[in-house]
């Protein structure tokens, strides 16, 4: 099923992300992981693609797969475009269609440092439109309610955005971020923009402070005041860390959910654990906004 398609079925989206593991490590803990996210009956898991293209032996689809074809829930495949030719994405394409995977997040993925890419394609917004030209994909595309690092003014990148929309991206799932009005102000300038399809709150809970220091340092997420008092209060005792974590994130997805939000993304970080607590503090409002028909 389309992405899309969920969203016309129900008022609340609630999905997960998960990321292969290296090359090096085995996939017995990440199946493990997916028997265990598969039981909180996610609306769909998506699977993060190497950077650069650096997954190996294609795991984001081996995974993706898994998802769909063997625990039934639906999946959605990262894809990164930076360095790649367009025969190299046709090829990823044909077989993420022999898997019956129906879902894209279509990304440019990080410029390598050394600057250079010898790939055919500069930006997601040509990716996406490559895809729509060689399948029947849902697709989603990577939305920054601050802006996205290389562009810091937001209403340019809004533009940006616009784009990525108007090529075929039917999906958006934002950045993280960790004060909510951001993300308010963020639907606000979509909604001038004329921007229409579902936008899904990208939510990363704090499970340790080394993590989300450099995780915030890649994206340039603003910390709150509120968020810094219980990194700096708890970072030498991680239960009680993550635990506030958790506190922190539920209490944003509440929000969210109370404002008319109407996907939420959870970065799961692999853990299962935080993701189950997550979701049985939220789930009974998320039962309940379902309940409600959609007009
Ligand atoms: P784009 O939409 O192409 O934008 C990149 C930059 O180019 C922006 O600054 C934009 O303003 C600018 N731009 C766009 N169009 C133009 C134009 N026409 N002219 C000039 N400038 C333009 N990375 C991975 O490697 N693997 C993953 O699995 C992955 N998953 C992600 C999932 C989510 C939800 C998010 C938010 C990010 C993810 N990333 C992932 C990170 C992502 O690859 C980086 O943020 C990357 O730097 C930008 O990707 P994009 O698709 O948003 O790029």
């Amino acid at each position: 099923m389309f992405i899309k398609d969920i969203f016309k079925e129900k008022k609340v989206v609630f999905s997960f992300e998960i990321f292969p593991p290296k090359t090096t490590t085995s996939l017995d803990t990440i199946y493990k992981t997916i028997e265990d996210l598969k039981d909180l009956k996610p609306d769909f898991i998506s699977v993060t693609y190497g950077a650069g293209g650096s997954t190996i032996d294609n795991k984001t689809t081996l995974l993706s797969s898994l998802i769909k074809n063997k625990y039934g829930i639906e999946s959605a495949a990262h894809l990164t475009c930076i360095g790649s030719s367009k025969s190299d994405i046709e090829t990823i394409l044909e077989d993420l269609k022999k898997n019956n995977i129906k879902n894209i997040l279509a990304l440019r993925g990080d410029i390598p440092e050394d600057k250079t890419s010898n790939g055919e394609f500069s930006y997601a917004y040509e990716l996406i439109s490559h895809i729509r030209e060689h399948g029947d994909f849902g697709i989603s595309a990577a939305c920054y309610p601050e802006g996205h690092l290389e562009c810091r003014d937001l209403d340019l990148d809004i533009v940006r955005l616009k784009q990525k929309v108007e090529n075929g991206a039917d999906h958006l799932v934002s950045q993280l971020f960790f004060n909510n009005n951001v993300f308010y102000d963020f639907l606000e300038r979509c909604s001038k923009k004329s921007i229409d399809v579902p936008i899904e709150a990208g939510i990363m809970p704090v499970i340790n402070k080394k993590q989300i220091e450099r995780i915030t340092a890649l994206c340039g997420a603003e910390l709150p005041e509120k968020f810094i008092k219980i990194m700096n209060k708890y970072e030498h005792n991680p239960v009680a860390l993550r635990d506030a974590g958790i506190a922190y994130a539920v209490e944003q997805i509440v929000d969210l959910l109370s404002s008319g939000v109407r996907g939420i993304h959870l970065y799961t970080m692999n853990n299962p654990l935080v993701a189950r607590r997550i979701t049985e503090s939220v789930g009974s409002i998320i039962t309940s906004l379902n309940k409600d028909i959609i007009v």
